[in-house]
This record gives structure tokens, C-alpha cells and sequence, in this order.
């Protein structure tokens, strides 16, 4: 009697096993289609029918079996109508298994009535899964204990029959809740593991895990989109050999940081595809975590941003010439008055932080009022552009600026120079402009362009303004103007420039 119960259970763990995988890809809740109930029932039903082929037979026409079990399983999982269809097929096998008797009909009326009430009670909502087990199990265990004891009561056997069925009926019914928990969830992980799969692969963007060192360990189908290789020429590989080795410090940093950290990181850097050809990519990488024998594993999503790069550069780029063109004067081409003001300003910090000094020189074509009355307002133009080519020439030092500070007026920038250099250079562009002999009838000094400079030098402090600078420089082509132009005068503080004789320069 004993291995028989036994084998009821053995059946049903089976019976389990097999349902589960017919029900691998289909989750079974509230939400089952009327087909999932069908399922649940015919099967509750063919497993009470195998359990009654296993049945123990203490007289002729009665048989003990754990049916109910089957019943108890079609309930919990489809509810009244799997409850209620089990126990019909199952009550109807058993008069089609052991023909027609009291025993039998008795039997098949209680099953089916049992069904039924099974089936109400598993519409009772319950805080746990195991209650709704016990609660149906317990109806079914005593409907059919009662049973039994009804039909055996005269063979003296009931003491016996009942005293291995229930706690069978109990015990067999623990477990397989235990057994079934363990299948659906499993199930449930098997269809998560599909899913997210599903997921990963059906992602434009690119999916990769990576063992710690980096190297591929899973990639994404995109990969042949976005890179031009299929996962498998990738899995295995180290991502390294195909990262441009401008980024390579970006992306060793970004890699230290998910490696020590749970922190994720984000990183943009170039990808060597299988053309050859670099695609920019945009790749958000983290440590798994909670994966216990995979912890050491990064996760990565990566996202061609090619187009976005090309954008970039392009508005850098854009950028760059919008601000070199408001730097510049346009019919010079040399850097214009807003430029040279912010470039004197740092020169001038920097000065006063290397303590050295500072030379700004001013230069005025002279006459130039007559030169466009002469030759017109746009040979007048030709000869500035002219002038201030050869300003451009005379300076060499990378930090060296000349610009046109307004009119026919330049102004340049010398750092780190002192009275001597600042006056080497102001002669040498006062004389590359006389060597050019542009003819200039009307002026007052020579029948050429002449131009006069003023200088000024500094070695500037904190206590100090770099207009000041301005202002000398401006007063020194002041000088140089009203000492007779095409000349050179450095600025003195007692603004009593004395004039040394020279041919045409005039400095102290
Ligand atoms: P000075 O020797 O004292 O400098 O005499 P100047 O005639 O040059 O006098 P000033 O510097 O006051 O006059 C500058 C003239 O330069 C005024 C204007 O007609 C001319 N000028 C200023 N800017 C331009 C320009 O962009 N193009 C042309 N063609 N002429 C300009
Ligand atoms: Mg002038
Ligand atoms: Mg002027």
C-alpha cells in the first residue's frame, strides 16, 4: 500500500516535470486564454487517470489513489473550469476504467462534486500560493476520506486504508507545491533569459559583455551593422586592438572606473571596423553585479554616434572660423582693434607675472588725407592693405601682434622687449614702409608713404593700467607726428622728448 502511494507521487512528479515543459513558453496566471484552462483540465485529467492505474485495490469494485492531487494541481493553476473539467474526465475514467458500481458512481459523483467545489475554492483570494494548495487539498483529502469510509465501512479496512492515504494525501500535496513553485520558476527564469535575449539582439544599439581584462565575452548581432563584423569574429577578442590610439587614454580611464567601482561610465572614443574604417562610439559600461559567479564581467552599450561627431567637428570648426573672423580686420586681414585690446590686456598680466617688459608701438601713415584726395578713397585702401603687410614682415617673434587699431593707424604688441629691441623694430617697419615707395605727391615729407611711430615701453606692475600704455604709445606718434613724421619717437615720463639727431629718427 505503501509503494503504491509512493508511486502516485513518483506519477505525479513525472506528470510535473512533462507539464513543465509544455508549459515552458507559456506563463500560467489569472490571465490563462480559455485554451490554457482547456490544457490544464484534459491534463489534471489524464494525470488522476494514470494515478488510478496505479491505484490500490483493497476489495473488488472500491480503489484508493491520490487523484485528488491532480485536481488540487488543475485548481491552483487554471482555476474552476480546470478544476471542474479534471474531475470530470477523471470521474468519468473511473467507470470507464473499472465499470459500473456503487463504488465507481459513488466515486465519479464525489470527484466531479468536488471539482466543482475545488474550483470555487480556488477563487478565494489568499495572501500565499501554499494556502490555496492546503485549502484545496484538504477539501479533496477529506471528500475522498469520507468516501472511503463510506465504502469500506464494512470490510474493517478503513482504519488501515485511511491511516496511509491521508498522510500521503498530506505529504504528496506539500510536495508538489514545492515541486511546481520550483518548475514555474524556473519556467519564469527560462522566458526571462528568452526575453532579454530577445532584447539585446533586437537592439540597434550595440550589446556586449566583457571579462574584466576587456575582452569579448558576448556581442550583439548589431555589431555587424555598426561595426562590420559578425560576434563570433569579435567574441574572445580583445576590444584593444581595434580602439584608436588618440582614445586610448579616455577609454583606459573609463574602464579603471567601472572595474573598481559599481559607478557606470561613459565613454566616446573610435572603433576600428572591419573595413578598416573608424566609427565613433558612445559606449555606457557598468559591472554586473548580483550574477555571483560572473561579478567579474562588464556590461556595455554602445551607440554609433559617427553622425554626431561629423556635426561636432563641423561646428568646431565653424566655430573656430567665426571667432578667427571677428579676431580679424577685414580689409587687412590682420587682427583688428576688439583683438588686440584682449590681447593686450593678457599680455600685459603676463608681464606683470614674469616681470618682464612690455613694449606697444603705434603707427600713422602720414598725410593720408591727402594721399585719398590724391589718388581716391580705394588707392587709399590698396596702400593701407600694403602698409600693413609690411608691419606683418617686420615682426617675427611667434608672440609678436600686429594689428589695426583704426584708420590708417596699426598697432603692435611686443612682449618681453625692452627700449633697444622695441626701437629696432619700430625703425625697421618706419623704413620697410619708405623702401616701398609708394608715391604720395602731396605729402608734406617726402613724394613717397611714410609713416610715423610712436613707442612706448613698460615693465608693468599690479599698481598699474595697461591704457596707460595706450596713451603713451598714442602721445609718442604724437610727438613723432609734430617733430616733422616719418619717424620714430620713443616716450619718455617727463613727456620732454629730446630729439637726437639722426637722419629721420628721433629718440631719446
Ligand atoms: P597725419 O600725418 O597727421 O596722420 O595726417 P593724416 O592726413 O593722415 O591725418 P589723420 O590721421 O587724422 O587722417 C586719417 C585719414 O585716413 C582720414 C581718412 O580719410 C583716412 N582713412 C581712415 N581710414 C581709412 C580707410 O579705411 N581707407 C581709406 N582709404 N582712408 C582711410
Ligand atoms: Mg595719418
Ligand atoms: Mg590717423
Amino acid at each position: 500500500m505503501f509503494l503504491d502511494l509512493l508511486n502516485n507521487i513518483a506519477i505525479t512528479t513525472a506528470f510535473l516535470f512533462v507539464a513543465g515543459k509544455a508549459f515552458q513558453n507559456r506563463p500560467l496566471n489569472e490571465d490563462n486564454t480559455y485554451k490554457t484552462k482547456l490544457m490544464l483540465g484534459v491534463g489534471g485529467g489524464i494525470l488522476g487517470t494514470l494515478l488510478m492505474l496505479n491505484s490500490i485495490h483493497p476489495n473488488e469494485t472500491v480503489i484508493v489513489d491520490l487523484r485528488h492531487l491532480a485536481m488540487v494541481l488543475a485548481g491552483v493553476f487554471g482555476g474552476p473550469l480546470s478544476a471542474i473539467l479534471s474531475a470530470v474526465v477523471i470521474g468519468v475514467m473511473r467507470i470507464g476504467l473499472y465499470g459500473i458500481s456503487t463504488a465507481s458512481l459513488v466515486a465519479c459523483a464525489v470527484t466531479i462534486l468536488s471539482g466543482v467545489i475545488m474550483g470555487l475554492l480556488s477563487l478565494i483570494r489568499l495572501p500565499k500560493t501554499l494556502y490555496r494548495y492546503l485549502l484545496l487539498n484538504a477539501f479533496g483529502m477529506l471528500a475522498f476520506a469520507a468516501t472511503l469510509f463510506y465504502l469500506l465501512k464494512d470490510t474493517g479496512l478503513t482504519t488501515l486504508v485511511l491511516s496511509y492515504f491521508i498522510p500521503f494525501a498530506i505529504g504528496g500535496n506539500i510536495f508538489t507545491y514545492f515541486l511546481a513553485e520550483t518548475l514555474k520558476k524556473a519556467n519564469q527564469n527560462h522566458r526571462d533569459i528568452k526575453y532579454y535575449k530577445l532584447l539585446a539582439e533586437n537592439s540597434s544599439d550595440l550589446i556586449s559583455t566583457h571579462f574584466l581584462d576587456g575582452r569579448f565575452k558576448y556581442v550583439s548581432p548589431s555589431s555587424k551593422a555598426i561595426l562590420g563584423y559578425e560576434p563570433d569574429e569579435l567574441i574572445g577578442k580583445n576590444p584593444y586592438d581595434f580602439y584608436h590610439w588618440e582614445d586610448l587614454e579616455r577609454i583606459t580611464d573609463s574602464h579603471n572606473t567601472v572595474k573598481e567601482s559599481s559607478e557606470e561610465s561613459v565613454v566616446e572614443y573610435r572603433f576600428r571596423k572591419k573595413d578598416g574604417s573608424y566609427v565613433w562610439l558612445e559606449t555606457t559600461s557598468k559591472r554586473m553585479t548580483d550574477l555571483g559567479i560572473e561579478k567579474n564581467e562588464l556590461i556595455c552599450s554602445s551607440r554609433d554616434v559617427d553622425l554626431r561627431k561629423d556635426l561636432e567637428s563641423d561646428l568646431i570648426e565653424k566655430n573656430n572660423r567665426l571667432k578667427r573672423l571677428s579676431n580679424m580686420d577685414g580689409l587687412t586681414e590682420i587682427f583688428n582693434r576688439r583683438y588686440f585690446d584682449s590681447m593686450l590686456e593678457e599680455e600685459w598680466a603676463k608681464a606683470i607675472h614674469h616681470k618682464t617688459p612690455l613694449t606697444l608701438i603705434m603707427f600713422d601713415i602720414d598725410y593720408f588725407k591727402f594721399y585719398n584726395d590724391t589718388y581716391g578713397h580705394q588707392q587709399g585702401d590698396e596702400c593701407i592693405k600694403e602698409i600693413a603687410n609690411v608691419g606683418k614682415t617686420v615682426l617675427n617673434r611667434p608672440h609678436d601682434l600686429i594689428a589695426r587699431y583704426g584708420g590708417e593707424e596699426f598697432a603692435v604688441i611686443l612682449p618681453d622687449t625692452k627700449e633697444n629691441g622695441a626701437l629696432k623694430v619700430a625703425e625697421a617697419i618706419r623704413k620697410s614702409v619708405q623702401v616701398l615707395a609708394i608715391p604720395h605727391v602731396n605729402s608734406k615729407v617726402k613724394p613717397i608713404v611714410t609713416v610715423s611711430v610712436g613707442v612706448a615701453v613698460v615693465e608693468p606692475t599690479e599698481d598699474m593700467n595697461h591704457l596707460q600704455l595706450v596713451v603713451d604709445a598714442d602721445e609718442a606718434l604724437y610727438t613723432a607726428k609734430k617733430n616733422g613724421r616719418n619717424q620714430v619717437h620713443l616716450y619718455n615720463d617727463t613727456d620732454q622728448s629730446e630729439r637726437v639727431q639722426g637722419e629721420e629718427t628721433s629718440v631719446r
